[in-house]
C-alpha cells in the first residue's frame, strides 16, 4: 500500500520488496492478522475463561502493568486488575459476547502500576483479550464540546449540495476534528483501484488529491480488516513491535487471531512506508456502504507522533459511521437525479423525433440530443452511410467500421469500458473511445447510436505536476513506495479502459432504442396505412371512371343528335353566326365523346380479365400495321422490323392496343421530311419490346407526365391532337402483364418506347437519364 494507507495493510513479504516488484498483490496471501505482535501504547492479556487465567500477556506489561509477563502467566487477571475492578469485568463478560470487537469495559490504575489504563475486552478464538491502553498525557476533551462539535459537522454534512462537497467538508471537518496534518478520502472503484477524491492538507505539504491506485495497492487481507472495523489507530509509525509471552497460545500450540485487536502491530513494510512518506501518526475510518467497503478516510499526521484519546476516537468513529450512511444517501440521490435527468432527455429526443422530418434530425438537434446528459464525451449516430458525430469521438470512417462490426454481434445494448479487448482496431482511437455504449437500431443493418468515453487516464485531473518523474529510490536496500509511484502503477493498468458504463446508462440506450424504433414502425404504418387508403381510392376512382364514362355517353350522345337535327333541319333558318355555334357544339360533343372513350377504355383496362394466350407477336404487329396503312402512307412513314417479333404469353387484344398506341404516336409526333420507325426486341428475360421513331423526341423534364392520364405536351390540336390518355393505357396494359413501360428520348432527334410483358428481368436495359420507368 503506497499513500492512503490502510492501518492494518502488512506488507511484508519474505521475498524483499524493490521498486521493481513493488506490485503488492502478494500481501494477499499473507495471514496479516496473526502478526503475534501489538503497538506499545498498550498492553495485551489474553485470558483463559471462566477462571480468568492469563495465558499470555505482551512483553510490556511490566513497564505498564508494573509485572513481567513471564511471571503473568497462569495467574489470575485479578493480579493485574486488582479485585473490584475484575468483578465488574466479570459481570459484563457474563451480560454480553463481546466477539465484535473491543469494547470499553473500565478505567482502573493496576495495584502494581502507577498509569491509569483503560481496559477493553473481546473474544476471539475461544479465549479471552484485554487490551490495557494507555490514556495519553493531553487533557482529554470534555464529553459536551465533542458533541457540540459532532452536531455542527452533521447538520453541514447534511446540507451539502453533491457527493464532491460532502468529501470536501467531511475531509475539512474531520482535520479540524483531530488536529492531523492531511486528511482524504479515498474512494474504491469496482475493479479495486482507488483515487483520493478529496483532500484537506496543510498547506505546506504536497497535495495527493487526484492520485490513482491500482487494485493490487490494497492487499486483500488489508480489505477484510477495514471492513471489520469502523477505525484504526497507528499513534506512532517510528514505534517497537511489541511481541507476546510466549508469542504462541500454550492451549493451542498456534498464533493468536488479532484481527479484532485496536493493538494490533501493523506490518514492518507499511510503517516503514509510512516513514518514507514523513508520516508519525494516523487514523483511519473505514466507509461501508450497504455492508461493503466503499473507501476511508485517511487521517495521517507528519509533524509528530499523536495518540488520540479513546473519547476522541468514539466521537471520530460515530461521525464514520455517519458519514457512511449519509454518503450512501447522497450518492444514491444524485444517482437518482441523473435517471431522472435522462428519462426527461429521453422524453425531450421523442419529442423532437416526432417533430423533426426525420427521427435521425430529431436526435442529433444541437437543444438536445443523445449526447445530451448522457455522462460520455462523445456520440455518433449512423444511419445507412450516414455518420453523424457529436463531441469526442473517433473518425467517421472508424465509426462506419465500428458501427458494421457491431451489427455483427448479437445483443442490442453493447457496453464495454474497454473495447480494445473485444474489437482490437480500437487501440487506434483509445484517447477518445475506450469506453462503447452501443444502441442498435436495426436487426440486419449497422444502423446504431454510440456514446463514447475516453481513456480514463485522459479524464484524470491531478492536483500535483503529473510530469514529474515517478519518486522511487532504493536507499540503502530500503524501498521507497511514494503516491507516484502507485500513480504509474494504476496508470499502466487502466491503459486502453475508460470508466464503466453504470446501469441506468445501459437502460437509457436500451430506452433510446426502443423510443427510435417506435418512431420507425410508426411511420412504417403510416405509411402502409396511406397506401392502402391509396390503393383503396385507386379503385374508387376506378370504378367512378367507368360508371361515369358509361353515364356520360348517354346525355352526350342525345345533345350530339339535337345539335345534329337542329343543324340539318333548321339549315335555311339559321344565321351564319347560329350556324357556327351549332358548329362548334358538335365539334364539342365529338371531343366530348373521344375524351369519355379514353376515360372508359383506361378504366376498363384496370378492370377485365386478360386471357393469356401464347401469342405470335409479328402477327399482332402486322395486323395492327395493316389498320394504320393509310395513317402511314399519309405522313410517308417507313416501318422496319428487324427481325418477326416472338411468340410470347400475353393477352392479344389488349397488346394489340399497346402497339397500336405507340405507333400512332411515332407517326403523329415526327416532323421530319423523311420519316421512320422500327419495331423490335431484345433478346433479355423477359424480351424487351421497343418502338423507336426519328420523331420530336421529349424533353428529360417531361419523360414523367406523360404517362399521367390527359396529360400533353402539346396544345390540343398540334400533331393531329390526341386526348392525352393513349401512354397511360399503355401502361396500365402494360403493367396488368406485369411488365413495365418507359422511354429513351433525345429531343430533336426520336423516341425509343420499351416495354415488357412479364414480371422481372434482371437487367435494366437500357436507362439513361432521360428514361421514364412505366
Ligand atoms: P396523345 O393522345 O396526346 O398522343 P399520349 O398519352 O399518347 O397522348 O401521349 C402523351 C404525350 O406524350 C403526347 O401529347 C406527346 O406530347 C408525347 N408523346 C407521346 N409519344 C411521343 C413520341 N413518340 N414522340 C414525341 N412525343 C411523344
Amino acid at each position: 500500500m503506497s499513500t492512503v494507507h490502510p492501518p492494518d495493510s502488512d506488507g511484508g513479504s519474505e521475498s524483499p520488496v524493490t521498486a521493481h516488484n513493488v506490485d503488492l498483490s502478494n500481501c494477499d496471501r499473507e495471514l496479516i492478522q496473526y502478526s503475534g505482535a501489538i503497538q506499545p501504547h498498550g498492553a495485551l492479556l489474553v485470558v483463559q475463561e471462566p477462571a480468568l487465567r492469563i495465558l499470555q500477556a505482551s512483553a510490556n506489561a511490566e513497564a505498564l502493568l508494573g509485572i513481567a509477563a513471564e511471571a503473568l502467566r497462569t495467574q489470575d487477571v485479578a493480579v493485574v486488575l486488582g479485585a473490584e475492578p475484575t468483578q465488574v469485568l466479570q459481570a459484563r463478560l457474563a451480560r454480553e459476547t463481546l466477539t465484535r470487537g473491543p469494547v470499553y469495559v473500565l478505567r482502573v490504575r493496576p495495584p502494581s502500576s502507577q498509569r491509569e489504563v483503560q481496559v477493553f475486552a473481546h473474544r476471539s478464538d475461544g479465549v479471552l483479550l484485554l487490551e490495557l491502553e494507555v490514556i495519553p498525557p493531553e487533557a482529554p476533551t470534555p464529553l459536551s464540546d465533542l458533541y457540540a462539535e459532532l452536531q455542527g459537522c452533521i447538520a453541514q454534512l447534511q446540507d451539502t449540495p453533491s457527493l464532491q462537497a460532502f468529501f470536501d467538508l467531511a475531509v475539512g471537518q474531520l482535520r479540524r476534528f483531530t488536529g492531523f496534518d492531511r486528511v482524504m478520502a479515498y474512494r474504491f472503484d469496482e475493479d479495486g483501484s482507488g483515487a483520493v477524491i478529496a483532500e484537506a492538507v496543510r498547506d505546506d505539504l504536497e497535495p495527493y488529491l487526484g492520485l490513482h491506485y491500482p487494485a493490487s495497492d490494497i492487499p486483500a487481507p488489508a480489505k477484510r480488516l477495514f471492513s471489520l472495523r469502523w477505525l484504526s489507530h497507528l499513534p506512532d509509525a517510528d514505534y517497537t513491535p511489541v511481541p507476546l509471552v510466549p508469542e504462541l497460545n500454550p492451549s493451542t500450540g498456534q498464533p493468536l487471531d488479532l484481527s479484532h485487536s485496536f493493538l494490533r502491530s501493523v506490518s514492518v513494510m507499511y510503517s516503514a512506508y509510512l516513514r518514507n512518506m514523513g508520516v508519525k501518526a494516523t487514523l483511519v475510518l473505514t466507509l461501508l456502504k450497504n455492508g461493503r467497503l466503499w473507501g476511508l478516510i485517511s487521517c495521517m499526521h507528519h509533524a509528530a507522533p499523536r495518540h488520540v484519546p479513546y473519547e476522541v476516537r468514539v466521537a471520530v468513529e460515530f461521525l464514520a459511521h455517519l458519514v457512511s450512511l449519509l454518503m450512501a444517501a447522497k450518492e444514491e440521490a444524485e444517482q437518482y437525479e441523473y435517471r431522472l435527468k435522462l428519462g426527461a432527455t429521453l422524453d425531450r429526443l421523442v419529442e423532437a423525433m416526432a417533430q423533426a422530418p426525420t427521427f435521425h434530425d430529431g436526435l442529433v438537434r444541437p437543444a438536445t440530443n443523445v449526447l445530451t446528459t448522457l455522462d460520455a464525451h462523445g456520440a455518433a449516430l449512423v444511419i445507412g452511410d450516414r455518420v453523424t458525430l457529436l463531441g469526442q469521438t473517433p473518425t467517421e470512417a472508424e465509426v462506419a467500421q465500428l458501427a458494421a462490426w457491431l451489427a455483427g454481434r448479437p445483443e442490442p445494448v453493447f457496453a464495454t469500458h474497454h473495447l480494445a479487448g473485444h474489437y482490437p482496431p480500437a487501440v487506434r482511437f483509445t484517447a477518445q473511445a475506450s469506453g462503447l455504449l452501443a444502441a442498435r437500431l436495426s436487426r440486419t443493418q449497422a444502423d446504431s447510436v454510440l456514446w463514447f468515453r475516453p481513456e480514463v487516464i485522459q479524464e484524470v485531473h491531478w492536483a500535483g505536476d503529473p510530469r514529474k518523474p515517478v519518486e522511487v529510490s532504493e536507499e540503502g536496500g530500503e524501498v521507497r513506495l511514494m503516491p507516484r509511484t502507485s500513480f504509474a502503477l494504476w496508470q499502466e493498468t487502466v491503459s486502453g479502459t475508460s470508466r464503466p458504463w453504470a446501469d441506468c446508462e445501459r437502460q437509457y440506450a436500451a430506452d433510446v432504442r426502443r423510443a427510435v424504433l417506435e418512431v420507425i414502425v410508426g411511420q412504417a404504418e403510416a405509411l402502409s396505412r396511406l397506401n392502402r387508403e391509396l390503393e383503396q381510392s385507386n379503385v374508387e376512382l376506378d370504378a367512378f371512371a367507368y360508371v361515369a364514362s358509361h353515364d356520360l355517353k348517354e346525355p352526350l350522345r342525345g345533345i350530339h343528335n339535337y345539335a345534329h337535327f337542329l343543324q340539318v333541319e333548321e339549315a335555311g333558318r339559321l344565321s351564319a353566326g347560329g350556324q357556327a355555334r351549332l358548329e362548334t357544339i358538335l365539334r364539342l360533343t365529338q371531343r366530348m365523346d373521344d375524351l369519355i372513350d379514353s376515360l372508359f377504355q383506361y378504366s376498363r383496362v384496370g378492370r377485365v380479365e386478360l386471357a393469356f394466350h401464347q401469342v405470335a407477336l409479328q402477327d399482332v404487329l402486322t395486323q395492327t400495321l395493316d389498320l394504320l396503312r393509310a395513317h402511314l402512307e399519309d405522313g410517308g412513314v417507313i416501318v422496319r422490323v428487324p427481325r418477326p417479333l416472338p411468340v410470347v404469353a400475353c393477352d392479344r387484344v389488349r397488346v394489340a392496343e399497346v402497339f397500336n398506341n405507340l405507333l400512332i404516336n411515332a407517326i403523329k409526333y415526327n416532323d421530319k421530311t423523311e420519316r421512320w420507325i422500327e419495331v423490335g426486341y431484345e433478346d433479355t428475360d423477359p424480351p424487351v419490346f421497343y418502338v423507336r421513331d426519328n420523331g420530336i423526341g421529349i424533353a428529360p423534364e417531361d419523360t414523367e407526365q406523360i404517362f399521367q392520364i390527359f396529360r400533353r405536351l402539346h396544345g390540343r390540336d398540334a400533331y393531329g391532337g390526341g386526348s392525352g390518355a393513349g401512354l397511360t393505357i399503355t401502361k396500365k396494359v402494360v403493367e396488368r402483364h406485369g411488365g413495365r413501360l418507359w422511354v429513351v428520348s433525345t429531343p430533336g432527334e426520336g423516341s425509343t418506347f420499351f416495354f415488357t410483358l412479364a414480371p422481372g428481368g434482371g437487367r435494366v436495359w437500357p436507362r439513361t437519364p432521360c428514361q421514364s420507368s412505366g
